[in-house]
């Protein structure tokens, strides 16, 4: 493992089969990218686990973030979706260890099956389910704060290297892990509400925390013009854009669009079992059987 130190920047070269695997992800054709997004909702949920688990024995580990969320942030604007939840965290040396240089038996299993024509869907039951987020990212950055630790951020554009920076500058996190994937130009699908939506409905429905999309909303609304002042000194503030103007109206009444955001929980998280069997449709068996059996 090469470490260079730049100042609080240290780089790390991936251990050589994980390398391979991130170039056969990123080199090759797969159709079926979308499982990124199970991958690491399954992985978030299975930190949250660690921790709810600590928590039972020892109420104040959940202190730092009481509320147990997984979160979904799509932004255009930079082209990235972010993943966040209240989970167990990683450490500096967790970083280093799980995503990057201590390759599992798993590692190299999955090539070889990939070359025996298995599916890449299959990703998880190899325990590597992370890296297919280079299925659909050219960058990846991890920003994660643990009880026991510092806040860090690991990042990587694949290519051989990562980097673990101890993270001062940003927001600092009660205990949280951030994963945010920049996403490649012909992947932009994924910042789609009702994509991403369809997907959590597809593969995350049964995950037993909320799963909490940052949802946008456009309203119309009408002001009169004597408003019309307050509100255009406010417009470099909000989001608001002209839409309308009626100068012939009497009223001088304008329609403004107002753009307002919000959480909205997009699983059901009740498991399938605690339901009524009448309410439960052929749709939701079909997909709690592929949530449970990856098929
Ligand atoms: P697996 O989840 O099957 O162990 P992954 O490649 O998906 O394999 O993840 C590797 C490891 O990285 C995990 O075992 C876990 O320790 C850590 N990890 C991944 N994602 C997260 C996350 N969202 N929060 C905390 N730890 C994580």
């Amino acid at each position: 493992m090469a470490n260079v130190q730049m100042g609080e920047t240290e780089t790390f070269v991936f251990q050589a089969k994980i390398n391979q695997l991130l170039s056969l992800i990123i080199n090759t054709f797969y159709s079926n990218k979308e499982i990124f997004q199970r991958e690491l909702t399954i992985n978030a949920s299975d930190a949250l686990d660690k921790i709810r688990f600590e928590g039972l024995t020892d109420k104040s580990k959940l202190d730092a973030q009481p509320e147990l969320f997984i979160r979904l942030v799509p932004d255009k604007a930079n082209k990235t979706l972010s993943i966040i939840d209240s989970d167990i965290g990683m450490t500096k040396a967790d970083l280093v260890n799980n995503l990057g240089t201590i390759a599992r038996s798993g590692t190299k299993e999955f090539m070889e099956a990939l070359q025996a024509g298995a599916d890449v869907s299959m990703i998880g039951q190899f325990g590597v389910g992370f890296y297919s987020a280079y299925l659909v990212a050219e960058k990846v950055i991890v920003t994660t704060r643990h009880n026991d630790d510092e806040q860090y951020i690991w990042e990587s554009q694949a290519g051989g290297s990562f980097t673990i920076t101890r993270d001062t500058a940003g927001k600092q996190l009660g205990r949280e892990t951030k994963i945010t994937l920049y996403l490649k130009e012909d992947q932009l699908e994924y910042l789609e509400e009702r994509r991403i939506k369809d997907l959590v409905k597809k593969h995350s429905e049964f995950i037993s925390y909320p799963i909490y999309l940052w949802t946008e909303k456009t309203t119309e609304k009408e002001i009169s013009d004597d408003e019309d002042d307050e509100e255009s000194k406010k417009e470099e503030d909000d989001d608001i854009e002209e839409v309308d103007e009626d100068k012939d109206k009497k009223s001088q009444k304008k329609k403004v669009k107002e753009v307002s955001h919000e959480w909205q929980q997009i699983n059901k998280q009740k498991p399938i079992w605690l339901r009524k069997p009448e309410e439960i449709t052929k749709e939701e068996y079909a997909s709690f059987y592929k949530s449970l059996t990856n098929d």
